[in-house]
């Protein structure tokens, strides 16, 4: 089932980081919506 969960990404739309507002290209999908420097705690 794993295929749809990425079928099911591929058509999102392309994400923005809702910190700084950066897009978003390939990130891991458990990560909130925001980019690698926003996330780095
Ligand atoms: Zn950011």
């Amino acid at each position: 089932m794993i295929e749809n969960v990425i079928e099911f990404f591929k058509n999102l739309p392309a994400k923005s980081c809702t910190t700084c507002g950066k897009d978003i290209e390939e990130q891991h999908e458990c990560y909130s919506n925001q980019c690698d420097e926003c996330n780095i705690v």
